[in-house]
Formats: structure tokens, C-alpha cells, sequence
């Protein structure tokens, strides 16, 4: 549960917006039983928390061992306050596929076809259009297309069937935007004066490296499930994006010059900025204590434990929060569904502005709530989207 009853109280939530709010609209759990991993029963998740900004419902589908109906309920409740936050006309939604993500390419095809094809009355409906999460990236959204065959079923597809240049890279570009953002405005500096560890180097974690790279921050730290790297003179991202292609995650075992340290030690590195951008509940109690980060930009979903948040606040370690730092991949995901409908083409570079704005508007009024009420940026960035949401459900005449 995200709301608390500070936010309730500045968002002016009445009692009955919260009951809406307080539990997932809809839950829907199936298990996938023919062409799985050994012969496995795959268990699967699709989860609309709220549906006041929808339907659709958006937010990505994670694949992972780890996935459960919690985590994904978890994760659809946070894609209902980024998409408000946002001002986004979509639900908050999640879907959830509990399968390692390493799967064999055909195996994963097979999965995944398997998994639009079980939701396909969601897809054909509207009510869920699906993107890429933990684990799954354009590929898997283009065999999702192959089940449904309708553009704006899906986002985060390849540029030749509907894909939006930007698109593949959109959650780190506005996490570096957001980054740029909070340089200045709370550390009084500029990135290009700063140190870097990023934790992940999947899709978020890659680009957002590489762009903060291109904004001149010397990354010292990056790391994936298989190891991370330490280079105090900077890490050549350009590098690592190359050995990735071949490598795939061990691409951090084969780095020139850096040096190999523990896994999960980059989150407590003496950096200006840790950016957690792989997996969620990674900032715990403990990691809060030691941390030795001046900013933390959370890249991934849900990275910082609730305990976490506390020690960072009483800190005064401020933290970007995951609604606000990575929300470039829905916005663009917003505009690949609207040019979908439309017919219409969007260049890369309009991509990019579209997430500017987006990131830069949301973060102006973070930063207002923030300042004049002296709450945390976490706090700031709920109250707003939750009064937008107030908003929404006293328009539609639910509240
Ligand atoms: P991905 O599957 O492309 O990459 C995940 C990366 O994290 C891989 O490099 C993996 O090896 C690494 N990783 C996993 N466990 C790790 C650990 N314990 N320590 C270090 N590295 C570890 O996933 P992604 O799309 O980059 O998503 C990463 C996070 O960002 C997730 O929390 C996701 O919900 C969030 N997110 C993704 C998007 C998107 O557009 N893909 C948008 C918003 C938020």
C-alpha cells in the first residue's frame, strides 16, 4: 500500500477514494501448462490496481522467477501512481509470468505466446496493453503482437511493426533527465562533476549508464545477476554495451581495467549517486545504513524497502522515487499506443521530447509540493499523483 495517512491527508482523499484505491480492481491468476521449461506449470499474474485513468490498464510484464501475485499487485499498484503522476490516460496494470528470464529464446517465445494467448480477450478489449518489464523486451512484445495482430495491443515493439524510435532506451533517458533534474536542483552541481554506480545493466540500467556517460558522469560501478565491476577512473559503457551483445549478463565478468567486486557491494560504494536499476527491495534497513551514496535515483520498481525509506530519510539521503525516475518507458509506451491509434509516425527525436517534457513538468511540481510542504520527494511525488486521481474519479462521478 503506497498511500499512507499523510498522503491521504494533503491529497484530500475521502474515505470512499481510498477504499477505491486501496485494493487491486482486478486480479487474474492462470497457470500455463504446454510448452514450458521442463515441463513445468508456469504460473502467471495480470493485475489491474486501478482502472480511475483507464481502462487500459498499463504497466509491463515481468518475467522471473521471483514474480508472484503480491509482487505483481506490488508492482500495478505503482504503475497506477506513475501513470497519474504522469497525467497519462491509462489504469495501472502488471502482468506477471513466474519462469526464469535466461529461458532459451524459443522456449521464451513459446511462453510468452502462451501467456498473450490465455489474456487475449484482455488484449483484443483494450482493457491491458502490455510492455516490456524484468526480463522481457521488445522481442517477447513482438510475439505478442503475433497473437493479436493489432498495433495498439502492445508497446515497446520493433520500429518495423509499430516500435517508436526512443522507445528501447526511453527508462534510462528520462532517469538521466530526471538525474540532470535532481543535480542541480538538490546537490547544486551538474552530472558531469559527479560519480555513478548503477545496479543492472539490463535495459534501464544500460542506457541510463550510457547516457549519464554522454552527460560526461564517470560511472565507476555497473553490475548484473552475474557480477559487478569497479573502475574509480570510470567504466567505458560503450564497451560493456558491445560485450553485452555477445555476453549477454557476464558481460560484467569481462570488463577491461575494472576491478570485480561483490555482488550487491556497488549499492554501498562512496559515489555521489547510486541508481538501483535492476531488481526490487534491494535498499533494505541495513543497505539504508551503509549507504554511502548522496542521491539515490530509483531506476527500477520498488528498489527501496519501506524500512530502507526510513533510514534514508532520517538520513537526509533524498531519493528520487520510481514513479518519478522511470517513467520515460510508459510515456513513450503513451505515445507509440496514441500514434497506433492514429496512424501517425514519431521520430526519435520526438521521443525524447515527448519524455523531457513529461519527466521535467512532473518533476516541477514534485519539487513545489516538496519545498512548500517539506516532505520527502517520495511523499511530494504520491500527494500529486494522488490528487490527480482525486481528480479523475470525482470527474467520472465515482467519489
Ligand atoms: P532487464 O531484464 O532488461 O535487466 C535486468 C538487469 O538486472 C540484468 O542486467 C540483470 O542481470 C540485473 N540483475 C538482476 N538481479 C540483479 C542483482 N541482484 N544484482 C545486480 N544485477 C541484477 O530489466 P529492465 O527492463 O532493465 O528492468 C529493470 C528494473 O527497471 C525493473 O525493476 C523494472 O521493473 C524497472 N523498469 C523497467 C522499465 C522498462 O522500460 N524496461 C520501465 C520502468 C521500470
Amino acid at each position: 500500500m503506497l498511500l499512507d495517512d499523510e498522503i491521504i491527508g494533503l491529497a484530500n482523499l475521502s474515505d470512499r477514494a481510498h477504499a477505491i484505491l486501496k485494493n487491486p480492481d482486478r486480479q487474474i491468476k492462470f497457470q500455463l501448462r504446454k510448452h514450458t521449461p521442463k515441463g513445468k506449470i508456469v504460473d502467471c499474474y495480470l493485475v489491474y490496481h486501478s482502472t480511475a485513468r483507464g481502462p487500459p490498464c498499463k504497466g509491463g510484464i515481468r518475467m522471473s522467477e521471483g514474480v508472484s501475485l503480491e509482487e505483481t499487485t506490488r508492482l500495478a499498484e505503482i504503475m497506477t501512481y506513475k501513470n497519474s503522476l504522469m497525467g497519462l490516460p491509462f489504469g495501472g496494470g502488471k502482468g506477471g509470468i513466474q519462469t526464469s528470464s535466461s529461458l532459451l529464446p524459443e522456449l521464451k517465445e513459446t511462453v510468452i505466446s502462451g501467456y498473450a494467448h490465455e489474456i487475449r480477450e484482455e488484449l483484443y478489449s483494450g482493457a491491458y496493453v502490455p510492455a516490456p518489464d524484468l526480463g522481457t523486451g521488445p522481442r517477447q512484445m513482438a510475439d505478442i503482437f503475433d497473437v493479436t495482430h493489432i498495433r495498439s495491443t502492445v508497446t515497446g515493439k520493433p520500429v518495423g511493426i509499430g516500435g517508436i524510435p526512443g522507445r528501447k532506451e526511453a527508462t534510462g533517458f528520462g532517469i538521466k533527465e530526471a538525474t540532470g533534474i535532481a543535480t542541480r536542483n538538490i546537490l547544486n552541481t551538474e552530472v558531469s562533476d559527479l560519480t555513478v554506480a548503477v545496479q543492472g545493466f539490463g535495459n534501464v540500467g544500460a542506457w541510463t549508464s550510457k547516457f549519464l556517460e554522454e552527460e560526461g558522469a564517470k560511472i565507476v560501478s555497473i553490475s548484473t545477476a552475474e557480477g559487478a565491476i569497479y573502475d574509480e577512473d570510470g567504466i567505458d559503457i560503450s564497451k560493456c554495451f558491445e560485450s553485452r551483445k555477445h555476453l549477454g549478463d557476464k558481460c560484467t565478468l569481462e570488463c577491461e581495467n575494472a576491478e570485480k567486486i561483490e555482488l550487491g557491494s556497488e549499492l554501498l560504494l562512496d559515489v555521489d549517486i547510486l541508481i538501483p536499476a535492476a531488481t526490487g527491495g534491494v535498499i533494505t534497513k541495513e543497505v539504508a545504513e551503509d549507504l554511502q551514496a548522496g542521491l539515490v535515483v530509483e531506476g527500477a520498481n520498488a528498489p527501496t524497502t519501506n524500512q530502507g525509506d526510513r533510514v534514508l530519510r532520517e538520513r537526509d539521503i533524498p531519493v528520487v522515487p520510481d514513479i518519478l525516475a522511470n517513467a520515460g518507458g510508459v510515456v513513450a509506451s503513451y505515445a507509440e499506443w496514441r500514434g497506433a491509434k492514429s496512424g501517425s509516425k514519431t521520430k526519435k527525436r520526438e521521443t525524447y521530447q515527448v519524455i523531457r517534457e513529461n519527466i521535467h513538468e512532473a518533476f516541477d511540481e514534485v519539487l513545489d509540493i516538496s519545498t512548500n510542504i517539506e516532505i520527502p520527494l517520495r511523499k511530494a511525488a504520491m500527494v500529486a499523483s494522488a490528487r490527480r486521481l482525486r481528480e479523475t474519479m470525482k470527474g467520472r462521478g465515482w467519489i
